[in-house]
């Protein structure tokens, strides 16, 4: 932007504006309304109807092995992403269609079984604090029977993990946006794109010709963050972030019990949902021609999974659906301000699990608007991910 003019006609002022209504966007506008902070909650699109869209819903644990900071982090933050989603639910009477189903994981292999043992130890330690015990148990047979898994892939027995859940994420980015358009501070803007950042003038143009001037600006635009991100500093060497495309499925399954704990073996992950519905995933490009369609690399994981859960042949297809994930360079999230742009602070890269972690990333987001500590891995600081992008290795 090359005007700098503070103040221009209609220009509009929020202490906080969001780019990007998806999971990440929409638990930072909530937590925003919390701390009485005037919203816009600005998307390209319809809210939710990026990556977090989907149809997985997957809340998937760290091992329980080597614990660290970052899985001290995801622990936590799956266990208070239940009582969040309780409270929600109250407040708007809607479902988030979430359990805690738990997981069960085939060891087709005899050295697969000593690892999960060990893992089982593991868990005893670490899964076990903050009042509430969950375990990775390793069992002889599935207690859902011999279809759920198949026994061919069960011959050294099974991991249980008790602390695994599912939620539907159009179930719970809907009821975000339904507890979001009851408040009065939070202004919600669709089918709008942010295209340029003034930093200097602390002011944002949007693709309808309008200027927003915010105290602070959130950037929470999914793998579009990435580019965004980039043009506040010097240039870098290499790209911030990529789009990692995954395709998933939907299927009416009411053979399937929706209490049945999540399936999962080598990247393919089997969630029945409520409603007599079952979501297969996912595949994970990182090249791509189109970033919406679906093709046959979806149709090998869904024969994968009915050879996994041979009920699943009776079961039609109702939804195909692809989207992009977001993927900083180190791997990790992407949350806090930007070292050249203070008042321009990151939320995105959660990868693959962006439905577990998003309401404790939102709120490290918020911190330094609030005068907080984020309290965070450094490793997921926007600094962090800038620096590694500046390397040439
Ligand atoms: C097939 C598949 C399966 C998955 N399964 C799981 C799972 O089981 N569990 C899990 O936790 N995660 C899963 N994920 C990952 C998860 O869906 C994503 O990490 C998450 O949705 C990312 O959320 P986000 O808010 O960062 O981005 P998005 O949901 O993509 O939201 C970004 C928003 O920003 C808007 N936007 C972009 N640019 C601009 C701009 N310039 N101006 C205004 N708005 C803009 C977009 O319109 C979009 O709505 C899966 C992903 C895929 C693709």
């Amino acid at each position: 932007m090359s005007d700098k003019s503070p103040a221009r006609a209609g220009q509009s002022f929020a202490d906080v504006v969001i780019v990007g209504g998806g999971i990440m966007g929409l638990w930072a506008a909530l937590e925003a309304d919390r701390a009485g902070l005037s919203t816009l909650l600005l998307d390209a699109g319809p809210l939710a109807a990026g990556a977090s869209g989907g149809l997985l819903g997957a809340l998937m644990p760290h091992m329980p092995d080597k614990w660290n900071e970052k899985k001290q982090l995801q622990f936590e933050a799956l266990l208070s992403l239940e009582r969040e989603i309780a409270a929600l639910e109250a407040e708007t009477g809607l479902s988030a269609g979430y359990r805690r189903a738990g997981r069960l994981i085939p060891l087709p292999k005899p050295h697969l079984r000593k690892i999960a043992e060990r893992h089982q130890a593991e868990s005893e330690a670490n899964w076990n604090q903050n009042g509430v015990s969950f375990s990775w148990n390793v069992i002889d047979q599935s207690p859902h029977g011999a279809l759920w898994p198949t026994s061919e892939v069960t011959a050294a027995g099974l991991v249980f993990d008790t602390f695994a859940a599912r939620v539907s994420p159009r179930g719970l980015t809907g009821l975000l946006v339904a507890r979001l358009k009851r408040s009065s501070r939070v202004k919600i803007d669709e089918g709008v794109t942010v295209t340029a950042i003034d930093v200097a003038a602390s002011v944002a143009q949007l693709s309808d010709g309008r200027f927003v001037s915010f105290g602070h600006l959130i950037v929470a635009a999914g793998h579009a963050s990435f580019p965004l991100l980039s043009a506040l500093g010097p240039v870098l060497a290499r790209p911030l972030g990529q789009p990692v495309k995954g395709q998933a499925a939907l299927l009416s399954a009411p053979m399937i019990a929706p209490y049945l704990p999540l399936l999962y073996l080598d990247g393919l992950y089997i969630v029945p949902h409520e409603g007599g519905r079952v979501a297969i995933g996912s595949t994970s490009e990182d090249r791509f021609n189109d970033p919406f369609t679906t093709d046959q690399q979806l149709g090998d994981v869904l024969a994968r999974a009915v050879r996994l859960a041979p009920q699943l042949a009776e079961a039609d297809v109702i939804e195909r659906w692809a989207g992009l994930r977001p993927k900083a360079i180190d791997r990790d999230p992407m949350v806090g301000p930007h070292p050249a742009a203070e008042r321009v602070i990151a939320l995105t890269g959660g990868f693959k699990v962006s439905f577990g972690l998003a309401h404790v990333l939102a709120r490290a987001a918020l911190a330094p608007i609030l005068g907080l500590e984020a309290a965070v891995p450094e490793s997921f600081s926007t600094a962090h991910h800038l620096s590694v992008a500046a390397r040439m290795d």
